[in-house]
């Protein structure tokens, strides 16, 4: 008999996990972090079952909400490896440093407070050194080739769309003279963007585990968010005035590059717009992004054979160090910052903000989601005036929120997804999605392929027999 226990991700998006054990194998499938309400009681220090029993870990991709609690694991003694692709060990090292930082920062914050409290300190979930311990674990693997990570157990990575070296994987499972196909989409990525290739689902299965992020809505079009951020920036730069995105690391900003770029090669922005990245962990990500472009799609592959696809923008520049990211604001020249972090939560983007929000003309550009409570979000919802470092900055910017940028699915493509592994019959689990998303998903495959999907909760055992 086959047990998968759903360890994270049931009925929220964050904290993907689950734990395939037969008779003669145990395999985690993700181990990524809980964030906001999800990470309530400690979920994120919560070990998987019988850690020391764990044979291997399989990664569907580098996301902190796939990977962020690997270095967890290590850090009490799994010694086993980590199966992903390249790509994925690569941007996962970037995500764990940037996180393990974060976090060593705000536990040093929040223990000055508990100090002068008269508490006891509190340790980081994982520090930088847990974090760096991950390489020697990962093993790089190819796509679409058969894998073994335990006894009887193989993997088959598929492509997902999503970010890159992003996966969904095809499980086979064998136990007690039974083999069992067990599919987990990982996240979707839409179809038809540029630099990823679009997600190739599985064609048959006994189970399928399938995201439902965006279960209940489509995105509005691509296009007209493009057109309005080149449009932004033309008009800005123009005015000689400033355009500031802030950067969600990994995907995101790789995409608003391309399409900068691409805009130069259309005629719709002058080559000489200046465009900085100011963003550690962008960088680190863009650098993966170059080292795998074997990975790329259409037209992105056929510029990475010529360079890379930022070239078309003439003045586009990394900023390495703090010192250079400061000197940036000591003049008023116009130019495009795409600054971390995503949020305004902290990182680059905060100085940068500081510096120039308050001038009118300026535009701040949201192109993702924003967190409650975050800067970003009271930014979004149209503050007149904000506190940052503690000191109050009026808000007289343009402030511009474009939708349509998003590295996951719609309902539609989602419930297209598993249209060949329909035709198995296979049993549909659905997971990594609020209850209303996923419960809309399932009324949608219900109408379509007319199978019941599977709702479980965080710690349910399904089995396999
Ligand atoms: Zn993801
Ligand atoms: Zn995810």
């Amino acid at each position: 008999m086959i047990r998968i226990q759903v360890l994270g991700a049931a009925g929220g998006v964050t904290g993907s996990c689950y734990l395939v054990e037969t008779s003669r194998a145990r395999v985690l499938v993700d181990f990524g972090q809980f964030q906001g309400p999800d990470a309530r009681g400690g979920s994120n220090a919560v070990l998987p079952p019988a850690l020391d029993r764990i044979n291997a870990v399989v990664l569907t991709h580098a996301h902190l909400d796939h990977s962020g609690r690997l270095p967890v694991l290590c850090k009490n003694g799994y010694r086993g490896e980590i199966f992903a692709t390249a790509a994925t060990s690569d941007l996962t090292d970037a995500v764990l440093a940037d996180a393990a930082a974060i976090q060593e920062q705000d536990t040093d914050a929040e223990n000055r407070r508990r100090m002068r409290a008269g508490l006891e300190p509190l340790v980081p979930l994982f520090t930088r050194a847990d974090a760096e311990c991950i390489r020697a674990r990962m093993k790089d693997c190819g796509y679409y080739r058969q894998i073994p990570v335990a006894e009887g157990v193989s993997v088959l990575y598929r492509e997902a769309g999503h970010i890159l070296g992003a996966t969904s994987v095809e499980m086979t499972v064998s136990d007690g003279g039974e083999t069992k196909k067990i599919v987990f989409s990982g996240d979707i990525g839409p179809r038809g963007v540029p630099i990823l290739r679009d997600p190739d689902p599985p064609e048959s299965c006994d189970l399928a585990f399938l995201e439902s992020t965006y279960g209940d809505r489509e995105h509005p079009p691509a296009q007209a968010a493009i057109d309005a951020l080149i449009r932004i920036v033309r008009e800005t730069i123009f005015n000689k005035q400033r355009v500031l995105i802030p950067a969600f690391a990994i995907g995101r900003t790789q995409m608003l590059l391309y399409y900068l770029g691409e805009a130069v090669r259309h005629g719709k922005l002058p080559a000489s717009t200046p465009v900085f990245l100011d963003s550690p962990a962008a960088m680190r990500a863009t650098m993966v992004y170059r080292k795998h472009e074997e990975l790329f799609d259409g037209e992105a592959a056929k510029l990475a054979k010529t360079g890379t696809f930022e070239q078309s923008l003439k003045n586009f520049r990394i900023v390495e160090t703090a010192t250079e990211s400061r000197s940036l604001n000591e003049s008023w020249d116009p130019c495009v910052i795409i600054a971390g972090s995503g949020m305004c939560e902290g990182g680059r983007i905060v100085h940068h903000l500081r510096h120039n929000i308050w001038r009118r003309g300026t535009a701040l550009v949201l192109v993702g989601y924003m967190g409650e409570g975050t800067l970003g979000r009271k930014l979004g919802d149209g503050a007149k005036q904000v506190y940052i470092f503690n000191d109050p900055i009026a808000v007289r910017a343009d402030v511009f929120k474009l939708d349509g940028f998003s590295a996951h699915a719609g309902r539609a493509e989602l419930i297209a997804w598993p249209e060949k592994l329909a035709r198995s019959r296979p049993r549909i689990v659905l997971t990594h999605g609020d209850n209303g998303p996923r419960a809309s998903l399932a009324a949608g495959l219900k109408e379509r392929y007319g199978i019941d999907a599977e709702l479980p909760m965080r710690g349910d055992v399904l089995t396999l027999a």
